[in-house]
């Protein structure tokens, strides 16, 4: 059976790369590639950020800081957010990553396990998910004094108006002030909220990839699924497991190849929307785990493929049909796309 095209556009990647570094203003704009870039494929995509200009990269865990070095080789800093945990020396020495401290515990395993290592080191400043502690910050501040880099993240920065953006800021402030060392503060959304927010240094993950709260980014991805068979359906006919779709008219359904195992959220069951060109083509039926019905009648003739990610439908279009957000669906695109890269 064969599977959906992913195309990813590199040079859409550069450029949203360029106008978030750009609207960064003073800052250094880094580059966050964790979860294998969004799901979009860090071999081919941090390459490309490299070569657009960025110089700090930041993954999730050091295991995908030491693939990152083998991609990126010498030179670009590669700064792990979860801290160094246990194990993760041999991958944080070999790999020359970056360490962002989350607790006095971390830092001792650090100076204990490779003495003189660079480290940087994460603030909480409310979210109460990652990094030091109010409390335990007196214990930190003066290891912070020779750290790479002081960050920490905010919790709502997609939501411009809310009051906790700069209620996060003010004690990011007083955690920092004085504090003579680069200081990164800013994702996407954060980036969008203004020079106050910005340091020294922004991280943008999402909005590189095409996604919300960016709104000026451009599309990424488009994601196409060939259809395997159509049937025609009179009234009172119905498509999929539990029979959740019952014709109303004369149907055309296709049966496209892509489902939940393939990152095609069952939520979307009922809302979900594919498009051949401008005509959209609601899904039919429940989401399957290979599969989806798809009512196609108003297409003339049926077509290879019908669009799900693209033009017409971006990722947080479809985040919305199956109550989620862009970056959950970007990040369940799954294995079985052959993937397609243009561009860079
Ligand atoms: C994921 C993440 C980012 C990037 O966030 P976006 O909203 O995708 O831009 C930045 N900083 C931290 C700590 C993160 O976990």
């Amino acid at each position: 059976m064969a599977g959906g095209i992913l195309d990813i556009d590199l040079s859409a990647l550069a450029r949203n790369w360029r106008a978030l570094a750009k609207a960064s203003g003073s800052a250094e704009a880094g580059a966050v590639v964790k979860a294998d870039a969004y799901g979009l494929g860090m071999d081919r995509v941090a390459p490309v950020l490299a070569a657009a200009g960025a110089r700090r990269f930041f993954v999730a865990i050091a295991e995908e800081g030491r693939r990152l070095r083998s991609v990126l080789g010498p030179g670009p800093e590669i700064a792990v957010f979860s801290g160094h945990m246990a194990g993760d020396s041999d991958a944080i020495r070999d790999a020359a990553l970056i360490p962002m401290l989350n607790s006095p515990e971390q830092l001792r395993r650090h100076r204990e396990a490779l003495p003189g290592a660079p480290y940087g080191v994460q603030l909480d400043t409310g979210m109460s998910r990652l990094g030091v502690a109010p409390a335990d910050w007196p214990e930190m501040r003066k290891a912070a004094e020779t750290a790479v880099l002081v960050m920490s993240h905010l919790a709502c920065s997609d939501e411009p108006d809310n009051p906790r953006n700069a209620e996060q800021l003010k004690q990011f402030r007083q955690m920092t002030d004085g504090l003579d060392v680069p200081k990164s503060f800013s994702a996407t959304g954060g980036i969008l909220l203004g020079a106050d927010y910005h340091f020294d240094v922004t991280r943008p993950g999402i909005g590189l990839y095409g996604g919300a709260p960016y709104a000026d980014a451009e599309p990424v991805v488009t994601l196409s699924l060939p259809l395997i068979q159509t049937r025609e359906l009179a009234p009172g006919d119905w498509v999929g497991y539990g029979a959740s779709f019952v014709a109303d008219r004369p149907t055309r359904i296709a049966t496209v190849s892509g489902g939940y195992a393939d990152g095609l959220l069952r939520a979307m069951t009922g809302r979900g929307v594919l498009w051949h060109g401008d005509t959209p083509c609601p899904l039919a039926g429940r989401v399957s785990m290979d599969l989806m019905g798809v009512d196609v009648t108003d297409v003339p003739e049926p077509p290879e493929h019908l669009e799900i990610l693209g033009r017409r439908q971006g990722v947080d279009m479809l985040a919305d049909a199956a109550g989620t957000i862009g970056y959950e669906i970007l990040t369940s695109l799954g294995p079985r796309y052959a993937r397609r890269y243009h561009g860079g």
